[in-house]
């Protein structure tokens, strides 16, 4: 009789010599088991990065749908266009035209969610030992994407506006001398994930300009883009730039179920983009972009996306002042004018990953800055979320949180050094951390 061996237990994986070597770039962080735990309902997560969509009308969708399916069913229940169904390549062209980017559909592709379209801007471009650059810290899906084609990430010295141009100028540089290719720059310039830092125009202009006299193409990563708290957002990158590959996503401003998002790109890509693609799932969802295209059609989706933003800015606000009420001094944290994210600073020797089981305890979870990272920065770091627990509960998480870093301070100050982690770190983050 074979042994039964407990399928989780990857010590025991008699698979291991046949995995190809890609496979060891897909690394499991140290937090999953952790997160796990941090779903229970007496712990606060400021963690997860999931929307908030409770508020959608779902009884207008359902009913939506109902009708589309009993008018459309055998076309959306049907196998469909390689580079994603033409309707929703035009709404998303309006939609992209709220962020100043003119484009033609047939300049669109849609990806099942933003990720797949990282995913597949990845895989054509990139073959092991290239280099993708990317911003000081930089978005962890991204990181292990780039990460499973054996690219090497980079990343560029960024500072409260973002990347750095004239470190950027100094990072190629010096990676051109040692004959490094560099593929692509990787960017969030609206209210990045994790920083929240928003790159004003006049940087963003710097940036392009520095990519374009260095021969580096740029890929913008924008799902947060349409959820400015403050101001009017600032135009994308793409929107003086035809060469920038631009990434999109309904996931933020409507539903993240669907896995709809896409990618504008310029023509020759983005053939190559949809042979990737027909090769990855023959087509992009159907069934979803027709929903998706239902919703835009007949439902207030710009008033939808005007609520989400209120109610965001009510939690973003809560955070802020909870932090500034509550955190030890020697700490600092960003101040997002949209999104999701605060990223929090630490004084120098606290190591957040080791905090985080304390955290937890402490019944408040939080993702350690050292995810967001592919070379080992970040230690003193964390992100904080305020897009998924009402407000009330993010002051408490945030108290918990504050009190939390304060004993690692008196840790620190007694003992020179904070304690080790106190579980044994296993696997990686959920999707709902993303
Ligand atoms: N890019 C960024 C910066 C993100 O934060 C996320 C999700 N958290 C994604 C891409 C992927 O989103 P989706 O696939 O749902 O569009």
């Amino acid at each position: 009789m074979t042994a039964q061996f407990p399928r989780h237990d990857t010590r025991l994986d008699r698979f291991v010599d046949r995995y190809a070597a890609r496979t060891h770039g897909m690394k499991v962080s140290a937090v999953r088991a952790l997160f796990a735990v941090a779903n229970r309902p007496e712990i606060v997560s400021l963690a997860g990065g999931m929307p908030n969509i409770k508020d959608l009308p779902l009884g207008d969708i359902a009913s939506n749908m109902a009708s589309m399916i009993a008018s459309n069913g055998m076309q959306v229940m049907q196998y469909g266009s390689g580079q994603g169904e033409p309707r929703i390549r035009e709404q998303i062209c309006d939609v992209m035209a709220l962020e100043g980017i003119s484009a033609h559909p047939d300049d669109v592709m849609i990806s099942a969610g933003s990720q797949q379209g990282l995913d597949l801007v990845t895989r054509i471009f990139c073959d092991p030992g290239d280099v993708v650059l990317a911003e000081s810290p930089s978005y962890v899906g991204a990181i292990g994407t780039f990460l499973s084609y054996q690219a090497e990430v980079v990343h560029v010295p960024s500072d409260e506006s973002g990347i750095d141009p004239q470190a950027l100028r100094e990072t190629v540089g010096r990676l051109q001398a040692e004959n490094k290719r560099i593929k692509f720059l990787y960017t969030i310039p609206n209210y990045s994930n994790p920083s929240g830092i928003t790159q004003p125009w006049e940087r963003r202009l710097e940036v392009l300009e520095a990519c374009r006299e260095l021969g580096i193409l740029v890929v913008e990563d924008n799902p947060y883009g349409l959820l400015s708290l403050d101001a009017e957002p600032v135009p994308a990158m793409r929107s003086v730039d035809e060469d920038v590959i631009y990434l999109g996503s309904f996931s933020k401003t409507f539903a993240p179920g669907f896995r709809v998002g896409w990618v504008l790109a310029p023509h020759a890509v983005r053939e190559k983009l949809v042979l990737a693609q027909e090769s990855a799932t023959l087509c992009p969802p159907v069934f979803s972009q027709f929903a998706i295209s239902n919703y835009l059609e007949n439902s207030d989706w710009e008033g939808q996306i005007a609520l989400f933003r209120d109610m965001y800015r009510v939690r973003r606000d809560a955070m802020l002042k909870a932090l500034a009420d509550h955190m030890p001094s020697g700490t600092s944290w960003t101040h997002p004018i949209g999104g999701f994210f605060v990223w929090v600073t630490l004084p120098a020797g606290i190591d957040t990953q080791a905090m985080l089981p304390r955290g937890v305890d402490a019944r408040v979870a939080f993702v350690p800055g050292a995810a967001f990272y592919a070379d080992g920065q970040g230690a003193r770091n964390a992100r904080l979320s305020y897009c998924f627990p009402p407000a009330d509960r993010i002051v408490t998480g945030v108290e918990r949180f504050a009190d939390v870093v304060r004993n690692e301070l008196d840790m620190l100050n007694i003992f020179g050094v904070t304690a080790p982690a106190k579980h044994p770190q296993t696997s990686g983050p959920g999707a709902d951390i993303y």
